[in-house]
């Protein structure tokens, strides 16, 4: 071979190395937990506040939202000046009616729709309680828990529910976020059978402070993994 085949390959064999690259990092999602119900979730196109409450200094760090969604009206999922300040002209904001009713801006997804932004497609699945005593925190209709599927790679997250029928019902769910703090959710018991009967590859869980403390969330980790094998991711939530 004379040097110009040499370097003609050299491009070639360069083209298929960034191609294989970039598809490696095209199905990277990663996670940040802000705080109790707040996270970040960020692909390589798209960045996505959940319940984002927490003053405007915290976020200053990540990229502007494309897309914020919100679970319910309560102070611990939606604060109006928190969003208005970092919303961007890009940024659509998901929620349901309550939702959207408080806030005066935004766009209404209940429980069942589905939309298509930005190549993330949103499901509002249903968050409420089903235990008597607890049935006056959330009420079936008001609030989303939502599934996302990003590259193809399914997202849960259950805003503040027990374990219903709608969550025990997913399927192929990669990655879990679940709430687990009583009076206003569900206990880690409750929270370890629904997980046991959908089964996520990764769950994370998230909004388990309450009155009296942490849930115990090591606790709930063994529940889990001592009947299968989804794996239990425990991240700093409450720094
Ligand atoms: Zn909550």
């Amino acid at each position: 071979m004379n040097n110009k085949k040499y370097i003609f390959l050299a491009f070639i064999i360069l083209f298929f190395v960034k191609v294989q690259a970039q598809g490696i990092k095209k199905s990277e999602i990663n996670f940040f937990p802000i705080n109790h119900a707040s996270l970040i979730i960020k692909s390589t196109s798209i960045t996505i506040y959940v319940d984002p409450v927490q003053k405007n200094d915290v976020y200053k760090k990540y990229p502007s939202p494309d897309i914020i969604l919100i679970t319910d009206i309560h102070s611990d999922h939606l604060n109006k000046r928190v969003v208005e300040s970092i919303k961007k002209g890009k940024t659509k904001i998901i929620a349901p009616k309550a939702v959207i009713s408080k806030l005066g801006f935004g766009e209404i997804l209940n429980n069942g729709d589905e939309i298509k932004v930005f190549d993330v497609i949103i499901k509002a699945i249903p968050m409420y309680n089903i235990t008597k005593e607890r049935l006056k925190f959330h009420k079936k209709g008001r609030g989303n828990g939502y599934v996302l599927t990003i590259n193809g790679k399914r997202i849960y997250i259950s805003g503040d529910t027990e374990d219903i029928k709608e969550m025990r019902e997913l399927k192929n769910i990669e990655y879990a976020f679940v709430c687990m703090n009583l009076p206003y959710t569900m206990s880690i018991e409750q929270a370890a059978s629904a997980v046991l009967e959908f089964i996520p590859k990764i769950v994370y869980p998230y909004h388990y402070r309450g009155p009296e403390g942490y849930s115990d969330i090591e606790k709930f980790k063994n529940l889990v993994i001592r009947e299968k094998s989804t794996d239990v991711r425990l991240l700093n939530w409450y720094k």
